[in-house]
């Protein structure tokens, strides 16, 4: 059975998941923005909470940690190279690591560019990866501690995921992302469509996470670097992807 999973909005634009293994009971937080919604979503589907997954040590992603253990302890799991940035953990992991969460298996992917050591995990049984700031919907995280290169190789494993895995993002920037696509990609019939849904879901106050990564690999200009549309919008044809991904990066960032 595939975990059932809870998308908690945090803060201003943060989201929280809850994947819940129905076989076991066991159930997993990823990272802990804030304690308050968290607490009352345990409360509303009364989940045990086992584990608590740190992508990476951004305040935003580690901020209600504290209050989360007081009432539910639980094993905490986070980057092994981090460690001295990141709160108190019980399992210190690295990539190609794996790990059990009652039924399902959790492998960890290293996701450096944002931060150094930013984790992602992936659960191949349910088809569902964590990303927080690294690939995000129509978007990808602002390389603050990495380079881009190492963005574009962390990427590159995202990519490489069965395409129809979904990608549970960080933060809920899809509807501002959508407006830089446009300055690369206005011709993509599937990115017009994707916007007018992001659009309709924002409206009605939807979250637009989790995305589907085959929709990101049609619609996002950061995983689109080798498509020769893209380089022709940024005159780089034939360019060398990782160059063309930097250009649209640097572009983002002054944007
Ligand atoms: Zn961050
Ligand atoms: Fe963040």
């Amino acid at each position: 059975m595939p975990l059932d999973i809870r998308t908690i909005p945090c803060l201003a634009d943060n989201y929280a998941f809850l994947a819940h293994d129905p076989e076991t009971g066991a159930t997993a937080l990823i990272d802990v923005p804030e304690s308050e919604p968290i607490l009352s979503a345990l409360e509303d589907t009364s989940w045990s909470l086992t584990d608590i997954l740190i992508t990476h040590h951004h305040w935003d992603h580690t901020s209600g940690l504290a209050e989360v253990l007081a009432k539910h302890p639980a094993r905490v799991i986070g980057s092994a190279a981090d460690s001295i940035r990141l709160p108190p953990l019980d399992l210190a992991v690295s990539e190609n690591d794996s790990f059990q969460v009652g039924s399902e298996t959790f492998s960890v992917i290293d996701v450096s560019g944002h931060t150094i050591n930013h984790l992602a995990f992936f659960c191949e049984r349910s088809k569902a990866v964590f990303t927080a700031d690294s690939l995000m919907a129509l978007g990808c995280g602002r390389v603050f501690e990495g380079t881009k290169s190492q963005m574009w190789k962390s990427l590159k494993k995202l990519m490489a995921l069965p395409s129809n895995t979904l990608v549970y993002s960080g933060h809920e920037y899809t509807a501002a992302n959508a407006e830089f696509a446009l300055t690369i990609d206005a011709e993509n019939p599937e990115l017009i469509a994707r916007i007018n849904e992001v659009n309709q879901q924002r409206a009605s106050s939807l979250p637009t996470v989790p995305s589907r990564l085959s929709l990101e690999l049609s619609t996002n200009p950061f995983l689109r670097a080798s498509d020769p549309k893209i380089q022709n919008n940024l005159a780089m044809i034939g360019a060398n992807p990782q160059d063309v991904f930097t250009e649209i990066r640097n572009r983002k960032d002054n944007f």
